[in-house]
């Protein structure tokens, strides 16, 4: 290829949840883009091992405003582009055991209600008619989301990828970035495995590597692995709408979630406690006895479905559990939308229309108050509570 043919407006480091969705609208925006994966196809990091829990129900308004923003999103994709995603409106219901429980999660429903959610505290009586399945025993209550939901992190990575090229975005796979090339300050290209491409503006999307990504410019950037496994059961008749979340600490676990999908499976995740650092994917199936301890104490009627199948995967973990978002101010036109944590699937979609307005210059009000909040030069000294 010539110098010309291998110039873009944009290049795109990594074709995940972050990734794939950005390319999507920045293309949309006419920009020429070029989106460089190490993988062989769309989403094959951390996305395809999402669950695919998509919530607004966080702690921090700027993940409220933009997971609002991929709601609406996810909930009109297959109206407005055809796609099914697997879209599915269950709701999301944090249950509380324990006065502990029931405190943090009123105390989050003042920010929450601020930022446009729809969610309550339900006492024990309601929310067993939301989710009548629950331990009835020292149950106090619970927050319900019922604009939350649920999609295929496959379907919806893969539907973001097809429109993205529709609208003139060009993808390569089994392609590694080895080299940023930057020229007095100034982004200029990327050097790969298999070929050099010039832009002045490279976005890092790299998930868990996004600290190497940061290396080859000689930043620091705060993400690191942090390894999580999932599993899915047997398909059972559907019996339960919205994701169960139990913010408990216990022994080994900090949190764990679980939902039934449309097709009947429990899908269901543990949050380890220690966090298990590194990179590694092979599943151990260690978490099993544990969370499923967990699970048929929340609801006795699991006990007899079988598990199928067990992975594991990365969060691209920050110190304070939200994402990094914003130019660099070390090297011109790099930008960084990383560090998504155990959200990056409900993520995409709202950061990707909020980097096509920054590379626009068109950000709004919103947008500033969003990018002041998940600055990469903040202090790092907040916590999200729903991580
Ligand atoms: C078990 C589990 C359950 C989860 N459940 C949920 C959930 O319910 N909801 C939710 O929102 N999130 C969930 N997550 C989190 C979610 O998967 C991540 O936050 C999200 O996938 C991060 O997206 P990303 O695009 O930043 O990273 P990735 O999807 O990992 O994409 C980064 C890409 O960058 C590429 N790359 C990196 N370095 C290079 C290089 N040098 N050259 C070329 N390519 C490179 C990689 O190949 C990779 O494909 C879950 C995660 C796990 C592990």
């Amino acid at each position: 290829m010539t110098k010309s043919t291998n110039n873009f407006d944009v290049i795109i480091i990594g074709a995940g949840s972050i990734g794939s969705p950005t390319a999507f609208y920045i293309a949309k925006s006419g920009l020429k883009v070029l989106v460089i994966d190490q993988f062989p196809s769309v989403g094959q990091g951390s996305s395809k091992r999402a669950i695919g829990g998509i919530r607004a129900t966080h702690s921090d308004s700027a993940k409220i405003r933009l997971c609002l923003n991929s709601i609406n999103i996810f909930s009109t994709w297959k109206e407005i582009y055809g796609d099914d995603i697997e879209w599915f409106k269950g709701g999301y219901a944090f249950v509380a055991y324990r006065e502990e429980e029931e405190k943090s999660l009123k105390k989050l429903l003042a920010v929450q209600k601020k930022f446009g959610l729809n969610i309550d505290w339900m006492d024990k009586e309601q929310f067993l008619e939301v989710v009548p399945d629950l331990n009835h025993e020292n149950l106090v209550g619970g927050t319900f989301s019922p604009e939350d939901g649920s999609a295929s992190p496959l379907l919806a990575t893969h539907a973001f990828y097809n429109h993205a090229q529709k609208m003139g975005a060009i993808f390569h796979f089994s392609e590694f970035v080895e080299e940023i090339i930057v020229k007095d300050g100034q982004v200029k290209g990327v050097k790969t495995s298999k070929s050099i491409y010039y832009s002045n503006i490279v976005i890092n999307a790299a998930g868990p590597w996004a600290k190497q990504i940061g290396q080859l410019v000689g930043i620091d950037i705060q993400v690191n692995p942090d390894s999580h496994e999932a599993a899915i059961t047997e398909s059972v008749s559907h019996f339960l709408n919205p994701m169960i979340v139990d913010i408990r600490p216990f022994p080994g676990s900090s949190n764990f979630y679980f939902y039934q999908h449309s097709t009947g499976q429990i899908i269901f995740c543990l949050t380890p406690s220690p966090n298990i650092w590194g990179f590694s994917t092979d599943e151990t199936s260690d978490f099993l006895p544990l969370i499923a301890r967990r699970m048929i104490e929340v609801m006795p009627r699991l006990k007899n479905i079988r598990v199928r199948r067990t992975w594991r995967g990365l969060y691209p973990m920050t110190p304070d559990g939200n994402p990094i978002v914003g130019w660099s101010n070390e090297v011109d036109g790099f930008l960084l939308s990383v560090g998504t944590c155990g959200q990056g699937f409900m993520l995409g979609p709202g950061l990707g229309e909020l980097l096509s307005r920054m590379i626009m210059k068109n950000t709004n009000k919103e947008d500033q108050d969003i990018l002041n909040a998940l600055s990469p030069y903040r202090d790092f000294s907040g916590h999200e509570l729903l991580k």
